[in-house]
């Protein structure tokens, strides 16, 4: 018998908890055929409805179900950190609980598993129901990474994923306090297959990411998996030492040949404003980096748990 951990971040989702196992369990006779035994763990990330209460009615009738509860929400990045080092299996697959990951996709990706993959990943080939504009910077985004970072990120790539044990032990071997999931995954290695999927509307409930959380988790994303950043601050501020050079050049031979008109002055606050403004630009690069590493020298806990069964 091999055994398949089930992680399952949860965050106000009293609605999805009980329809995610139901449909989780109609993969119970293919597991049992294939030597399969299952643990499933949620972890519940703070939430402040009924999402516990719900879990625990599931481990009445279900000894395989566990809970580990935080003590306030940490996000998903956390809650998958802590699953992971919680399972047991020889395989782990992390899903979402609103059924946007199709838990019907799960004897296709024990299958490849079998076939000699490290993992089996899933990506959305379509974004259908999702704001247009989130789409659109998604997009861009990942068209962005691909330029400014080494780390291979794929678009539209969900967090649905199974790996291997060994797998799993090399991304619980990170142990960095900003964590980027979608970047690690990549960082890792090992071999990986992809399956494509449609995207699947969330069952109940609404999603937990509006377009700011969004944006500062991408920029999470870039500090974590490149200093692309800091090269292009120093080269623009080799770039605007060139052209000062230039100018001063151009207007000391403007002075010896033509004298001193004192003119000029709004192409002055031009330039001025554009460089201080270039300047606090890159500062701010710089800050983010320097935040960064200020949380991860700090040495907090990823996460603190509160209850767990
Ligand atoms: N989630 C979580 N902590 C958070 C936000 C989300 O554990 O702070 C969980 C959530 O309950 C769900 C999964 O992460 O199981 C994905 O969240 P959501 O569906 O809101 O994201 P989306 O699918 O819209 O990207
Ligand atoms: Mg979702």
């Amino acid at each position: 018998m091999s055994l398949l951990s089930v992680i399952v971040p949860c965050y106000n989702e009293e609605e999805s908890v009980g329809l995610f196992y139901t449909e989780l369990i109609k993969n119970d006779a293919f597991f049992a055929e294939n030597g399969i035994d299952m643990e499933l763990i949620y972890i519940n990330d703070g939430s402040k409805d009924r999402t516990v209460a719900e879990v625990k009615k599931l481990r009445e009738k279900d000894e395989r179900v566990h809970l580990v509860s935080f003590s306030r929400n940490f996000g998903k990045e956390a809650a998958m950190f802590a699953g992971l080092e919680r399972s047991e299996g020889d395989y782990v697959v992390i899903m979402d609980v609103d059924l946007q990951d199709p838990p019907s996709l799960l004897p296709e990706m024990l299958s490849a598993i079998n076939e000699g993959y490290d993992s089996v990943a899933t990506r959305r080939v379509t974004r259908k129901g999702e704001p247009p504009v989130r789409s659109f910077f998604a997009r861009i985004f990942y068209r962005l990474m691909k330029k400014i970072s080494q780390t291979e990120m794929m678009d539209g790539a969900r967090d649905y994923r199974l790996m291997t044990r060994q797998m799993v032990n090399a991304i619980l071997s990170m142990k960095e306090y900003n964590r980027f999931t979608k970047g690690i995954f990549g960082w890792v290695g090992f071999n990986t297959k992809w399956l494509e999927y449609e995207n699947v509307e969330r069952a109940r409930g609404e999603t937990k990411w509006n377009f700011w959380k969004l944006l500062k988790y991408s920029i999470e994303g870039i500090v974590a998996f490149s200093t692309m950043p800091l090269q292009i601050a120093s080269l623009a501020g080799v770039f605007f030492c060139i052209i000062a050079f230039i100018m001063m050049i151009f207007i000391i031979v403007r002075k010896m040949i033509f004298g001193d008109p004192v003119s000029g002055w709004p192409s002055l606050v031009c330039i001025m404003l554009m460089t201080s403004g270039v300047q606090f630009f890159c500062t701010g690069i710089l800050g983010q980096y320097l935040a960064c590493t200020y949380l991860e020298v700090k040495k907090r806990p990823i996460y603190i748990v509160k209850e767990e069964l």
